[in-house]
Formats: structure tokens, sequence, C-alpha cells
């Protein structure tokens, strides 16, 4: 076992902390949107949240109700994140980009009642609807002729905030926000974070050796709000009064262009974002000077493309690794280290994180050097998967210690590394892609008999999803209809980017278990 050097200062809740801090930071900006220059300042933020807390109690909704957004991102996500977690509503996040197959997956598993959408999932909301009669209401962003606006609601004056009270409960078993993760296994489930998974997550931002975001720092949200990344980047922003410049969608040029326009000192990156700024022609057309602080995590980040990147910009790149099941982090670089270990170092233990690397054959705690599983014990621990005690109890010990599927180790200085995924997930481009629902999905074509999905390794996205595939006998189904027929049912960073190799047989244990192992011998 080894600990965090650092403890947490854990008072006060998430919720009471950004109220706290927004009186200090009032008038200044806090969100910028990146497209039309709209901005909120932390004043807005609160008011607009409180403004929306009391009218989802106006629409009947409570403590413990389950409520979801299915939106790009934008200026008002954090305006519904905050309003829910004042009532005690629980948010469940969900991907703007899904298809109706997955949609339906994980709306069925959380059932809510309301749901925010924007024009680009507007429609696919109304047909889901038409279908799941338990959502009886939804708030689309923009005006719209078959729905209430959140912005009119917003813009709305008249609504008296001064009575406007926290809903009281217990922090530590009230669920705050779900968010969706396959964990080590099987399909996308509901990961339930609690208010104090938040607060812990939260503890250490600001702090100089970890995260040193202040008054003077400037972000780009970027990653998406509805994964735990960008949920911890609006997060940073309410709780240190770094101003966040937010961008539905990334483009590589605009995403430079706002660098120098907003003189943006931190970023937060995925390693392919990190591998166009460490390569591309185009990065020599703007002044990228500002930058102080460059995070890099979601998936490995080779030490190359890390050296090249600091020596281009002139700034240290501090690796992060964690979870959605850890609510974000557990390791991180620390700030007053500049030189970089070897590849895969993810930095030293977050405050107040306790590890043990688990011997893969024994379970037995291992040692400095030793490569294990890696696994996490400490107040950030997800309450656990949504309607599914089985996977919860499988994800966490008897010793309260989440199993994360990694393979690490750590040095005699508490510096981890990971080694490999032990785990199914697949990463593509730090998105996670789950390959038992890839499997469904094909298993589910009439012309398949069998199928196994494997990641490939790829120097620019991380891994691309192979697809082994056995035909129904007679069948002439052909690689291009699988790819074409997953591209229908799943979104794009699920796609079959790695190409089809069709087998006799399944490799698999006696008791049916795939081995993705041998499978992993014929494309490496
Ligand atoms: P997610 O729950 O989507 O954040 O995915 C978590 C998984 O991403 C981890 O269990 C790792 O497999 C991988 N991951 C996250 N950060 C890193 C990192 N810095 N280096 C290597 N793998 C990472």
């Amino acid at each position: 076992m080894i600990a965090a050097e650092e403890v947490l200062d854990m008072e006060k809740s998430y919720v009471q902390v950004v109220l706290e801090k927004s009186k200090l930071f009032g008038s200044r900006p806090a969100f910028i949107d990146a497209e039309t220059g709209k901005t909120f300042s932390f004043d807005d933020v609160v008011s607009r949240s409180k403004k929306l807390s009391k009218i989802l109690k106006e629409i009947g909704l409570r403590k413990d109700d389950i409520i979801a957004i299915c939106m790009e991102n934008n200026i008002n996500y954090p305006i519904v994140f905050l309003a829910c977690l004042f009532n005690g509503i629980v948010l469940h996040f969900i991907n703007p980009k899904s298809t109706f197959y997955e949609m339906e997956h994980v709306l069925r598993m959380s059932k809510p009642r309301l749901i925010f959408t924007s024009n680009s999932t507007f429609q696919l909301i109304s047909l889901i609807r038409e279908k799941f009669k338990f959502i009886q209401s939804h708030i689309n962003l923009t005006k719209h002729s078959e729905c209430v606006s959140l912005e009119e609601l917003l813009d709305f004056d008249d609504y008296n905030i001064d009575d406007f009270e926290l809903a009281q409960f217990d922090p530590v078993e009230q669920v705050a926000i779900i968010l969706n993760s396959s964990g080590t296994t099987g399909l996308p489930k509901g990961v339930l974070i609690t208010h104090d998974n938040l607060r812990c997550m939260f503890g250490y931002f600001g702090n100089p050796r970890f995260i040193p975001s202040g008054l003077d720092d400037v972000t780009l949200s970027v990653c998406p709000f509805y994964h735990l990344y960008g949920v911890i980047i609006s997060g940073i922003t309410m709780v240190t009064g770094m101003v966040s410049v937010v961008m539905s969608k990334y483009k590589n040029e605009t995403y430079l262009e706002l660098i120098e326009t907003y003189h943006v000192t931190m970023l937060f990156l995925v390693p392919p974002m990190a591998m166009i700024l460490a390569k591309s022609p185009l990065v020599d057309n703007y002044k990228l000077d500002s930058l102080k602080w460059i995070f890099c995590g979601a998936a490995p980040l080779g030490i190359e493309v890390q050296t090249m990147l600091s020596s281009r910009l002139n700034v240290t790149i501090q690796q992060l690794y964690g979870m959605t099941e850890l609510t974000g982090l557990v390791t991180i670089m620390p700030t007053d280290v500049k030189e970089f270990k070897k590849t895969g170092c993810v930095g030293i233990l977050t405050p107040g994180t306790l590890a043990m690397v688990r011997d893969l054959e024994t379970d037995l705690p291992l040692g400095p050097y030793q490569p294990g599983e890696l696994c996490f014990k400490g107040r950030f621990i997800m309450k656990g998967y949504i309607n599914n005690p089985g996977a919860s109890q499988a994800a966490i010990d008897k010793d309260s210690y989440l199993r994360t599927g990694d393979l690490g180790y750590y040095d005699q200085d508490g510096y981890f590394y990971v080694v490999d995924r032990l785990k199914e997930l697949i990463k593509y481009k730090g998105f996670q892609v789950p390959p038992a629902e890839l499997e469904d999905v094909i298993n589910s074509n009439e012309s398949v008999a069998d199928s196994a999905v494997i990641g490939k390794p790829d120097d620019f996205a991380g891994e691309l999803a192979v697809a082994f595939v056995v035909k129904k006998p007679y069948s002439d189904i052909s690689e291009q209809d699988i790819i074409e027929y997953v591209a229908k049912h799943l979104s794009r960073e699920k796609h079959i980017y790695g190409g089809v190799i069709f087998l006799d047989e399944i490799p698999k244990t006696p008791s049916g278990k795939i081995l993705r192992k041998e499978l992993r011998k014929v494309i490496i």
C-alpha cells in the first residue's frame, strides 16, 4: 500500500464551496462561448443556477429525482449541473452524438423524468420519448416550437431567488451525477458519483503542486462535458476563478486561434490533441506563448510526443491518470517536476489517495517496480453502478479498493507507471469503446454467428477497434457490410476503424469467455 503525501481539506460540501467562491469572483468572466463571445460571470452562473433550481422545483422535481442532459458543450451546461446539485436532483450525462440504440440503453438505466436537449439532439430525444413514457418533458437549450427553452426561462427576469435554499442531504450518500462507463468489463453502466466524491475531486484544484489554476488563468473547454474530464474542467473554473472558453466542437485552427485570442494559460488535452500540437505545421502560425500549463490524460501518452510538445511550446506536459469510477484523477505529475521520467509515468498520488498494486495471480500487494493491477482507495470512489449491484461488487473489493483493470507499478519515489490495459476496454482518442457493446451489435446481425472485438495500437488514435467475425453457414456478409452495420448502430468513436477479420471460431475458455490475448496475437 502507498499513500499520498498530502491530505485533503474537506470541511465544506462542493456546492457550499462554489457559493462561497462565486461571491469572491463576482462579476469576473467564468464561461465564454467560443463562437458567439457570450459571457457568463460567476454571479451570472450562480444566479441563473439558483433560478433554474427554483424552476425545477416548481415543475415538481425533488431530491433524488433523476434528469438527463444531452447536448454538446455550451455555457449553459454548468448551470444545469449546479441547479441539480443545489436541489439534490441527480443529473445523468448523455453523449449528444449517441445513436438511438445507445440512447435507449443508457436511458433505460436511469429513467430520467426530464431531459435537457439542444437543436442537435432534439429530434432523437423526441423519438425516444415516444418509446419511453417515463420521460415526461424536455427543455431545449434554445427557442423551439415544440417545447420550452432553457435560455428563455433563464432570461426571464421575474424570478425571485432571495428565498433560495440548498436542499438538505448527507453528501456521502447523496448521488450528484451519473456518468456512463463500461468499467473493466461489459456494457456501459451508470456510474453513481456522490456529492462527497465531487468534493474530493475539487479539493486539490488550485493547489500549486497539482492543478495550480487561479484568477489569472484561462482554459479552453473542449473535452466533452458529458465525460468526467469535461466535468472537471468546468468544475475547476467554479472553484478557482479560472476563465473557461467553451468550444462546442474541436477544430485544429479554431483551437489554436482561441489560444492566441484569449491568451489561454492552461490546456487539458487527450493524447491525439497533444500529437497535433507537437507535430502540426499549423502551430507555427499562431502565438501560443501565453501557455503555462498543459495537462494530458484519458489515455497513454508517448514520451516522444510529450518531449516534442514540451520543447515546441516551452511548457512541461503534466500527465494525469484516472477513471470515471474514481471521480477523475488519482495520479498527476506534480508541477515542481520538470523532467519526464519514462513512457507511462503518470505522476504521484493526488491528495487523499491510497494505492495498492495487486499481483495478478495471488492478489497480494506488490512493492516498488513490480507490475500488477493498479487499485485505489479514497473518498472519491463511486458509490456503485446504478441498478447493478453485481458489477458494483466486482469493481470494489472488500477493503474498499477500486480495481482499475490497468497494469502498472510505482517506483521508489512513489511515481506511478501505466504499462498496459488488462481490461476489455478500448480507448479511441480518449473515448471509451466497450468491446461488449460492439460485439452485441455485430451478433445482432442475422448473418453473424459470433464475434469478438479488440483494440489494435494506433499512433494517433491510441487504439482502433478490430472485429473478429464468424459468419453463419452460407452467409456472404462482407467486411464492408459489418463496418456499415456497426456504424448504423453506434456513435463515431465506436466504429470498426481497425478492420474485420473472418474466423471459423472465436477462441474461448471452457466457460465461454473470449480469449482476447489469443486474438491479439493475430494482429500484432
Ligand atoms: P475513463 O473512465 O473513460 O476516464 O477511462 C479510464 C481509463 O483510461 C483508465 O482506466 C486507463 O485505462 C485509461 N487512462 C486514463 N488516463 C491514462 C493515462 N494517463 N495513461 C494511460 N491510460 C490512461
